[in-house]
């Protein structure tokens, strides 16, 4: 399962900041930061995820000035449409050129209280509306303790991955609990050992070839002067970057990890 074909993904989650005017700014800063430092996208791809309110804005501002920028929701309802209150379709962010939407992210899980159903059910979503779900798991730091830093991102995943064909299109991003927005940090052996597991169960549900071209990124504190030595792991493909992905200089020089450490 070599890693010679899967394109690093650097993937922003804006969480619940920046509004639709600061987001405009905000993404022609970084277009203009990448495009000075020569960065070339078919080497790196870029992924922002701001919130709902800002997609259209943003969508009009790649699209009109070409913005090499992927996007995606931050996460979508498991239901089509009708009423819903405050949910939000997959078949509206693909309307707006979405193509990920994150879905488990901790934050979710914790204060939504997100069951590892729903989001499976939210992964048939996305599939659903053609987008590429952003499947997030991790463990708490008692979690880790008590089973291992595997068995519950392992287990996480195999219920996400349910019923998913063999031939989709699926991001699956490694976010230990202890190492979001906390600056605590998971050393990249800690990271490969669990995204390695991970690659192990795309294999199980989905097939070698799927795990073999499935990226499996990292998630936690990522910031410029460590990505380098994630993206040395061999099953780590990219980074699902929060607090960093705020600071247009700051990630950007995240998606430049290859050329300011040499990896
Ligand atoms: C996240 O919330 O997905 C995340 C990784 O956050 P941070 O980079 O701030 O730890």
């Amino acid at each position: 399962m070599g890693s010679v074909t899967r394109k690093p993904l650097i993937a922003g989650n804006w969480k619940m900041n920046l509004d639709h005017l600061q987001a405009v700014a905000f993404v022609q800063k970084l277009h203009w930061t990448l495009k000075d430092a020569g960065h070339e996208h078919d080497t790196v791809e870029v992924a922002v995820f701001p919130p709902f309110t800002d997609i259209r804005t943003v969508q009009t501002l790649i699209d009109a000035d070409k913005i090499p920028f992927a996007l995606g929701g931050q996460d979508l309802s498991t239901k089509d449409s009708g009423a819903y209150t405050g949910e939000i379709s997959g078949a509206f962010l693909k309307k707006l050129d979405a193509g990920y939407v994150i879905i488990g992210h901790s934050e979710r899980r914790e204060y939504h209280h997100e069951s590892d159903a729903d989001v499976a059910a939210k992964v048939q979503a996305a599939l659903r509306h053609d987008l590429v779900p952003v499947i997030c798991v991790g463990e708490t730091l008692e979690q880790r303790e008590e089973s291992g830093p595997t068995a519950v991102s392992v287990e996480q995943l195999k219920v996400a991955l349910e019923g998913v064909p063999a031939d989709a299109d699926v991001v699956v991003a490694y976010e230990p609990v202890w190492a979001i927005g906390t600056g605590q940090v998971a050393s990249p052996e800690q990271a490969q050992e669990v995204c390695s597991a991970l690659r192990a169960v795309v294999a199980a549900s989905l097939g070698d070839e799927a795990a073999a071209r499935t990226r499996i990124l990292y998630g936690g504190s990522v910031k410029s002067g460590n990505i380098a030595s994630f993206m040395r792991e061999p099953d780590v493909d990219g980074a699902l970057v929060g607090g960093a992905s705020l600071i247009a200089e700051e990630f950007a020089a995240i998606v430049r990890y290859q050329k300011h450490v040499g990896v």
